[in-house]
């Protein structure tokens, strides 16, 4: 028995839809920073009969009856959620990262308040506050920027823009920022102008679970998460609260927001912080760190400019014009060499969102292959042959065939291919 055996049977369109997803995922090196290949368990969980099951409200308070498994699940979610990253309460109802967002939003602000939080050109989320995001148009948004040089927050201009505009919720965490984030200088700017403060921390979880990034939770008021991305669960989100503002954001995520959890999802997200709670996980997330410092220095080496000159965690922002050619042309053409990244803009940027200077690259995905930092080098070559045929289509298929044998050593979790013969 295959194991899309039954998709087969029923659909056998998707079923090679799904079987081409699988053989992509495996064939090429995947750099995109916020994925990764979660375990056969966590698939497992994820695609089970809790699916079925309907359970709005919250374990003990449900609207429906039958609630004895689904109520222990997402106990046992949430505890595990608790002890692992040290918090006093946790919501994993949340349908993804932006809904936990929304959820913390709706729970602290009302419309027209002002929230403080990074520019998306500069590294932060739609979610923070960008305008054509509900949160930019509903609330007032102040977005910060990094600072124009170093490229790095400047936590004392940061101090001085939350003085002047007064926001009610200051947000931390992005999705394209290769540098630790001082948590406990947002905490204590957000004390000095009586903000709430909200860490996102839905790139780099993973790290703070490994102990490969400093953790938030001492100094925010709420935590968001998704939990798909280094953490390696499920696609959802998760909030980590203080007791102090816990009551009001489960109302607001339900009924304020959403309705019946994703207990399927719920289940995957357990055993993913099962997972994240191992030494194995530790080791892990170091990696991640270990192999993006390597990644940084080979791709230096071959003339490539990087934005802050390297990284401290699991994601690279490479300038493409330092090599002559800009961020789609690049990411198109590593597409075709089989090495799948993102274009994206790099700060202060003179070029346009849909055609920016900037890929971003990181080594979450990479990393759960068991690659290390030999490789690194091997991908940073992989990369810089890219250069050189940007035009040269034929090029660019041989090295595709050379990355797909490359990946053929490196195992991915998940991924289960052969077993339909
Ligand atoms: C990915 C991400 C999100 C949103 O997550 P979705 O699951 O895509 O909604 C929110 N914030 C940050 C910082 C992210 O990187």
């Amino acid at each position: 028995m295959g194991h899309l055996d039954h998709i087969k049977a029923t659909d056998p369109e998707l079923f090679d839809m799904i079987r081409g997803e699988e053989q992509r995922q495996f064939d090429t090196i995947r750099l995109i920073p916020s994925e990764n290949y979660v375990s056969l368990a966590v698939l497992e969980a994820t695609g089970s009969i809790l699916t079925n099951k309907y359970s709005e409200g919250y374990s003990g308070k449900r609207y429906y009856e039958g609630q004895k498994y689904v109520d222990q699940i997402e106990d046992l979610a949430i505890a595990r959620a608790c002890e692992l990253f040290g918090a006093d309460r946790a919501n994993v109802q949340p349908y993804s990262g932006s809904p936990a967002n929304l959820g913390v939003y709706f729970a602290l602000l009302k419309p027209g308040e002002t929230v403080m939080g990074m520019a998306l050109p500069h590294g932060g989320h739609l979610t923070h506050g960008w305008d054509v995001s509900i949160t930019g148009q509903y609330y007032r948004p102040t977005q910060y920027t990094v600072h124009p040089e170093t490229h790095l927050l400047d936590y004392d201009a940061l101090r001085d823009q939350a003085k002047k505009e007064q926001p009610k919720l200051i947000i931390a965490g992005a999705t394209a920022y290769p540098r630790i984030i001082d948590f406990e200088a947002f905490a204590s700017i957000a004390k000095e102008v009586g903000a709430y403060l909200l860490v996102d921390m839905a790139h780099i979880a993973g790290l703070v679970a490994g102990g490969a990034h400093p953790s938030p939770i001492p100094y925010a008021d709420v935590v968001s998460t998704t939990t798909h991305k280094t953490l390696r669960g499920p696609r959802g989100g998760m909030l980590l609260m203080k007791e102090e503002v816990a009551d009001t954001i489960d109302r607001a995520v339900f009924p304020g927001l959403q309705g019946g959890p994703h207990n399927h999802t719920t289940a995957g997200l357990a055993v993913a912080l099962k997972e994240a709670a191992t030494e194995d996980f530790k080791a892990y997330a170091h990696q991640i760190v270990a192999n993006a410092r390597a990644l940084a220095e080979a791709l230096k080496e071959k003339g490539f400019k990087l934005i802050t000159d390297g990284t401290d965690n699991h994601l690279i922002l490479i300038d493409a014009t330092s090599r002559g050619t800009r961020g789609r042309k690049l990411a198109k053409v590593l597409n075709r060499c089989g090495i799948v990244c993102n274009m994206n803009t790099i700060p202060f940027d003179t070029r346009k969102p849909f055609d920016p200077s900037g890929i971003r690259i990181g080594t979450p995905s990479i990393t759960s292959r068991g690659m290390k930092e030999k490789e690194m080098v091997k991908i940073a070559e992989f990369i810089d042959r890219s250069i050189d045929i940007l035009m040269d289509k034929d090029a660019q298929k041989l090295v595709k065939a050379e990355v797909a044998e490359f990946c053929n050593d490196f195992p991915a979790p998940g991924i289960r291919l052969g077993d339909d013969e």
